[in-house]
């Protein structure tokens, strides 16, 4: 859509918004429930085109699809659906003495009219979580879902113009323009997923309005192996969370920390904990139906110099090394002998490599998480509890989790 007509067309669907939003006030929980149970059954409906339209978009496996998209949102939904009444009642709460005589209590309304801006790498799960909670609380919603994945965007679309008026929920599709456009406007509050690049930007123009935020951002998240850990259980389960969706999960586990003496026997549990999910027919990694590709072309290149960067400098590839480019396809990587100053471990990955780096003592490890900025979740293995309330008690994250990841 060109830019003028783009920007008319969200000049008039936002008024619409802002002025339905009055009407959103007083609707009842009943009226909610009923707009979250549409929405619900659309998707349980159309479970076909999701996964068509995923596939299409960067060949995301139908399971994956499944587990990642499309159970989220259906649980979601039904959680809300059973809960909002009861979140929605109005709560009495105590009055101090210095208010002698009065009663006090929390009514809840909606925020007003919102804006929800979707990334890429779940574009199904972090377009329609967000707008279920925006329902849920009576709010009015404009969704720009990614130009990244314009199958499944086209897709919200379709299902948004089915199920709602463009006065309660309209989608904007588009890049960066419209963006731009959409962030102009005073939403009373916006819901972002993306990088923290981008993080900051929405966070600049909500500030023009006063405008309130969720961010839901990005970041490196290290896996701490303490060196009474279970090698082979560790290796399994950071195997399957980091090389799910190819590894474009915005919690998947960044970079591993592990004893140098155990490294070797590591690395050897990792390759065949990868050989098992993508291999065991020993077809490759290539002719799994499980195992997605890299989103285009841009990160598919940006991938591939971080390997070449640190082979470069010192790092040595354990495993993988095969891509085929006019797929989009990278392998499941791992390298050795990583160093701190090395291009991988300056920036989120976002993608199927993982750097193991080793230490002597664990202390060092912590010290070394606790110098770059706080983890978006941080994973820690052992054996014994003492241990990993060692490690969480010494350094801070979004979830720390104890022997799993994501
Ligand atoms: P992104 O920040 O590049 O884009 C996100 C959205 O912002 C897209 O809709 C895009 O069109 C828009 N956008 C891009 N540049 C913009 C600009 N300059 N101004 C205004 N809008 C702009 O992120 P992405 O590549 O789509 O997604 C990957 C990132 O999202 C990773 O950092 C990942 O960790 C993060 N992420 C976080 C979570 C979470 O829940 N914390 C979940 C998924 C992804």
């Amino acid at each position: 859509m060109e830019v003028e007509l783009m920007k008319t067309e969200i000049d008039k669907v936002f008024d619409l918004q802002k002025t339905h939003s009055l009407n959103m006030r007083s609707s009842t929980a009943e009226e909610r429930i009923g707009l979250l149970r549409s929405l619900h059954d659309w998707v349980l409906e159309h479970r076909e085109d999701i996964k068509k339209a995923m596939y299409a978009d960067y060949r995301k496996p139908y399971t994956e699809t499944d587990i990642t998209e499309i159970y989220p949102v259906l649980s979601e939904a039904k959680h809300t659906i059973k809960c909002l009444k009861n979140w929605m009642k109005t709560k009495r709460v105590p009055t101090p003495v210095t208010f002698l005589g009065t009663k006090a209590h929390i009514q809840f309304e909606p925020k007003g009219s919102s804006l929800i801006i979707a990334p890429w790498n779940y574009p199904f799960n972090l377009a329609i979580c967000p707008l279920v909670s925006a329902l849920s609380a009576g709010c009015t919603v404009m969704i720009k879902p990614s130009e990244m994945t314009p199958h499944t965007s086209a897709l919200i679309k379709q299902m948004i113009s089915e199920l709602f008026s463009e006065n309660l929920v309209s989608v904007i599709e588009g890049g960066l323009e419209a963006s731009q456009l959409l962030l102009a406007k005073p939403f009373d509050h916006i819901f972002f997923t993306g990088s923290p690049m981008v993080g900051k930007i929405v966070m600049r123009s909500a500030s023009d309005h006063l405008g309130s935020v969720t961010l839901e951002l990005g970041g490196k998240s290290p896996v701490v192996i303490a060196p009474d850990a279970d090698l082979k259980d560790a290796a399994r389960k950071i195997a399957s969370t980091k090389f799910i969706n190819c590894g474009q999960t915005c919690v998947a586990p960044d970079f591993v920390l592990v004893p140098r003496s155990l490294r070797d026997e590591f690395v050897q549990n990792l390759n065949e904990a990868i050989d098992t999910l993508y291999s065991s027919d020993g077809q490759g990694v290539e002719k799994s139906a499980d195992y997605g590709r890299i989103v285009n072309e841009r990160h598919f290149n940006r991938l591939n110099q971080l390997v070449e960067e640190a082979c470069k400098n010192g790092a040595t590839l354990a495993k993988g090394g095969k891509n085929i480019p006019e797929e989009n396809f990278i392998e499941p990587t791992i390298l050795t002998m990583v160093k701190e100053n090395m291009m991988v471990m300056e920036d989120e990955i976002f993608g199927p490599l993982l750097p193991i780096m080793d230490y002597e003592n664990i202390d060092d490890a912590l010290n070394f998480i606790n110098k770059m900025p706080k983890p978006l979740a941080l994973y820690a293995f052992s054996k014994s509890d003492k241990k990993l309330g060692y490690i969480f008690r010494k350094t801070s994250s979004g979830p720390a989790v104890s022997t799993d990841c994501v």
